[in-house]
């Protein structure tokens, strides 16, 4: 007989996690203002708030910890992180930061200017973030298949080149700072962008003279997708594909918490050597000098580690697979999610699950508390409290989807975590008929408000 799958290693740190009855989860969202960033961790199960710098470290990258050098200056935990961004992504020049939107705000204080416009797939919502906080304008151009949930396309997070050709000719180069090109689209699912679709986007930013920006946070994953769905690559190495896929782009932002597989970190990276003396100074001002950056020499020197580990196809493989897992439980109780499943989390379609909820009362966030109570369950809600309000008219925004996101954090929980996640999602669907009503929202930062939001049941 076939033998099942078994994941390519094993476990040798374990972490309790601590029970709780619905009663102390009811009185303790109560207090969290029905925002479940404001919960303690030890009031959640299982935590799937995000991926985001929540993953188990290898035996390997807890050796390279010992051995980090804590020089200020040409440490050599830093010379290791070059080296493998230079054979991982061929980018010349790298400035260490502390995790991805540091990366975002050192090389967008060199690049973006009031009233520039960015064009890309679903911005993310730091990304979003330090473009709009600098009067400038992020332009979705994904493509409109990527709001059908049901619809499964194996490059869902793709960018519509139509789309994109009519921004690039609307506006005056000088306007456009570059392209933004994420992968895997996070806002969008998880959904990955093609190789040929990245080519597509590459040839367009060359034709119109504008550069090309990776938002790599998850760019291992996508690798995963391309080698496993788009048939030329099936031969090729993650490693490889890695290559082609920065060969087309002039730099990268990434936040090293997610396919880096460290607790902490990020840099961006460049081709040009304007540009990183341009950025060099905003390094130093904002984040520390140029060989660290934000970063320890011991997270560096774990980082240069999960870069070469995380870019081999059994550790994708294991991880991706869990993902896959937790839709095929969801599908046996018809629970609808963005489909196909995602590189790292299961978006549910609120508007599916909770149809008497209204969106003017979020119904992704009812969601999201929902699970909790049941379960203890933490997700993240991606939809209009995210969306945040418009920045000229301070309406509140209403993106295509209202997603409730379950991210999966890497080598973290087992196949039996995930099997208790889709049944507590059950037992919510089951009572659908009696959620009617959401909540209002009462105190909200004026950008980023999903981190801090407060809310009121109605
Ligand atoms: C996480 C993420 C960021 C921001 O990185 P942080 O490390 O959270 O600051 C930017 N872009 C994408 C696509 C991400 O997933």
């Amino acid at each position: 007989m076939k033998l099942p799958y078994a994941e390519p290693y094993k476990i040798k740190v374990i972490e309790p996690i601590t029970q709780s009855t619905r009663e102390e989860r009811e009185r303790w969202i109560v207090e969290a203002g029905y925002n479940l960033f404001n919960l303690r961790s030890d009031q959640v199960l299982i935590d799937l708030l995000t991926d985001s710098g929540t993953g188990s470290q290898s035996a390997a990258q807890w050796g390279a910890i010992m051995q980090g050098d804590e020089s200020y200056a040409g440490a050599s935990s830093f010379f290791e992180l070059k080296g493998i961004v230079e054979r991982l992504f061929d980018m010349p020049y790298m400035l260490p930061t502390h995790q991805g939107r540091a990366a975002e705000n050192v090389l967008f204080s060199a690049l973006i200017k009031e009233g520039d416009v960015i064009p890309g797939n679903s911005h993310f919502d730091t990304t979003k973030g330090h473009i709009e906080y600098r009067r400038a304008v992020a332009i979705d151009c994904t493509i409109e298949e990527a709001a059908d949930t049901q619809k499964e396309l194996p490059f869902k997070g793709e960018v519509d080149c139509k789309k994109l050709e009519e921004v690039l000719q609307k506006y005056p180069k000088q306007q456009i700072p570059f392209i933004c090109l994420t992968i895997t689209n996070n806002t969008a699912g998880g959904q990955p962008v093609s190789m040929q679709n990245i080519k597509d986007v590459s040839a367009l930013a060359k034709k119109y003279d504008v550069p090309l920006l990776l938002d790599s946070a998850r760019f291992a994953e996508n690798a995963y997708f391309i080698k496993t769905r788009e048939q030329r690559y099936a031969d090729k190495t993650i490693k490889e594909i890695t290559r082609e896929m920065f060969s087309y782009a002039d730099m990268m932002t990434i936040s090293a918490k997610k396919d880096g597989s460290v607790n902490m970190g990020g840099f961006c990276a460049m081709r040009s050597a304007e540009l990183y003396e341009k950025a060099s100074t905003f390094n130093i001002m904002y984040e520390g000098y140029l060989t660290y950056g934000g970063m320890c020499g011991r997270d560096m020197a774990a980082l240069a580690v999960g870069l070469d580990e995380n870019t081999e196809f059994a550790q994708l493989d294991a991880r991706i697979r869990q993902v896959e897992l937790l839709g095929k439980l969801l599908d046996n109780y018809g629970i609808p999610y963005q489909r196909p499943a995602g590189g790292h989390a299961i978006f549910i379609d609120a508007l599916k699950v909770l149809p008497n909820v209204p969106r003017e009362e979020f119904t992704a966030q009812t969601l999201g508390i929902e699970l909790y109570k049941e379960a203890g369950i933490r997700g993240v809600e991606i939809g209009a409290v995210l969306a945040d309000r418009d920045p000229v008219t301070r309406e509140n925004r209403y993106p295509k989807l209202e997603l409730l996101r379950l991210a999966i954090p890497r080598r973290v929980y087992t196949d039996n975590h995930i099997a208790v996640i889709a049944a507590a999602l059950a037992n919510v669907c089951e009572r659908k008929d009696e959620i009617v009503r959401g909540y209002k929202i009462v105190r909200e930062a004026p950008i980023m408000r999903h981190f801090t939001v407060r809310f009121e049941q109605l």
